[in-house]
């Protein structure tokens, strides 16, 4: 079997990848192509995350899906085959990754227990050279990416891929079954028109489109707070909803991306942040568009209570304070806490709904709770459990358990509350 190592010399030696005898050839592809329907088959969600143009933050947005959807406890693996300006390896500060070839399988980067990489910048001796690779050199790689690759059993796979319309995204879309696109824009009209491309790129060669991102969409001062668009920002939104794709989110232009990305760092290791919430909303934005996604059960989960002195406070609107819990659904055991204080308002009135959900927020366990409120909860992709008391720990416990049900318990102690 030809391996990446083999690869690597001048276009011309490159260029012996691809078998010249016909017979060769078409037993050759078709055990390759057996080997990438084995592997893919023990793949959930195989999405690509693709964009109309360079720049627009296509390499971020594929790596913090990959960092954000692993920390929910999914098993990811990212792949890099934009194999003319690799940025995945960058990104994660893995600048002088080596990927190890064991037997006949390259490994992944192990960068935590669910999040494998692989990019082609792991194969090279140097990082800096130029890659001019022809059309079927790159499809054979990206082949090879996909049969090759000891990957194991994945929640998601995310595509990275360069920007247009070429071989790699074409391959992918031809290649990977069942494949899914993410594309991300920038909002001024230059970029635009661009993605209108992709949309059509995307119908022709039939790869549903799970939703688009407007990346560097604004950017707030930190030193007044003001927000100044500086590339304009809604014109994603708007072609989304003109092609009838659903909009996963924006996210601002924020220094501090560029510098976490310069140091290997992702968006989650922003302290807080406005993008940090950004972010997590359009991850939560894109598991609610994934086909089949009553039937997942997130491994890793954010459950939210009312409390008042680690107590569920039994008047859901004018609580003190909301716990929330991350809590492994496997184990069945909570793995983090944190508290935010209850925003001025009742609960039905109030935003509380939407910064719960940006934070991950998938389930409130509460006691009382007026209608309005649960509505606004629920519209927000949040179930409500009410009729619960007593402390927080325990409760949430119950609730793993499989002990709680809701009660419907409303509260009418208010007049917003019908
Ligand atoms: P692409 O993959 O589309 O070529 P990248 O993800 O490599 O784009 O991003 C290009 C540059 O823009 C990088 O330096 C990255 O850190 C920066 N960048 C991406 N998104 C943002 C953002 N929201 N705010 C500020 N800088 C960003």
């Amino acid at each position: 079997m030809l391996l990446f190592k083999e690869l690597k010399g001048t276009q011309k030696e490159m260029g012996f990848i691809m078998p010249c005898s016909g017979e060769a050839k078409d037993t050759q592809f078709e055990e390759q192509s057996r080997k990438i329907n084995q592997f893919l088959k023990q793949v959930n969600h195989k999405i690509v995350v693709m964009s109309g143009k360079g720049g627009v933050g296509k390499s971020t947005v594929a790596a913090n899906l990959a960092v954000f959807l692993s920390k929910k406890g999914y098993k990811v693996g990212l792949l890099d085959v934009d194999v003319h300006g690799p940025s995945i390896s960058g990104l994660f500060g893995l600048n002088g990754l080596k990927l190890n070839i064991i037997g006949d399988q390259i490994q992944p980067y192990l960068f935590t227990e669910n999040l494998k990489i692989v990019s082609i910048q792991g194969l090279l001796d140097d990082p800096d050279s130029p890659l001019i690779w022809r059309g079927p050199v790159k499809i054979g790689i990206i082949r090879q990416f996909l049969s090759d690759v000891d990957w194991g059993a994945l929640d998601f796979l995310i595509i990275d891929s360069p920007p247009g319309t070429g071989d790699e995204p074409l391959t992918v879309a031809q290649t990977v079954s069942h494949c899914q696109a993410v594309i991300v824009t920038t909002p001024q009209e230059i970029a635009l028109a661009d993605v209108r491309k992709s949309i059509q790129f995307c119908q022709e060669v039939h790869m549903p489109v799970l939703g688009l991102v407007e990346n560097m969409s604004g950017f707030i001062c930190p030193t007044c707070g003001n927000r100044h668009e500086i590339f304009k920002s809604g014109g994603g939104e708007k072609m989304a909803a003109d092609y009838n794709i659903s909009f996963l989110g924006s996210l601002p232009i924020d220094p501090s991306v560029v510098i976490a990305g310069d140091v290997g760092q992702s968006i989650d290791s922003l302290s807080s942040s406005h993008t940090k919430e950004e972010m997590q909303h359009i991850v939560e934005q894109l598991i609610r568009q994934l086909p089949n996604k009553q039937k997942e059960v997130d491994v890793m989960m954010k459950i939210a209570l009312p409390s008042r002195q680690n107590h569920i406070d039994d008047h859901f609107g004018h609580c003190e304070y909301y716990t929330i819990f991350t809590v492994d659904n496997n184990k069945k055991e909570i793995v983090a806490q944190e508290t935010i204080e209850s925003p001025v308002g009742c609960g039905c009135k109030s935003n509380i709904a939407q910064t719960l959900s940006k934070m991950g927020v998938t389930v409130m366990l509460a006691g009382n709770m007026g209608d309005g409120a649960a509505g606004v909860l629920k519209s927000a992709g949040i179930k409500v459990v009410r009729g619960c008391s007593g402390d927080v720990k325990t409760v949430a416990l119950n609730w793993l358990a499989g002990l709680l049900i809701d009660s419907g318990d409303s509260c009418n102690a208010h007049e917003c509350h019908s």
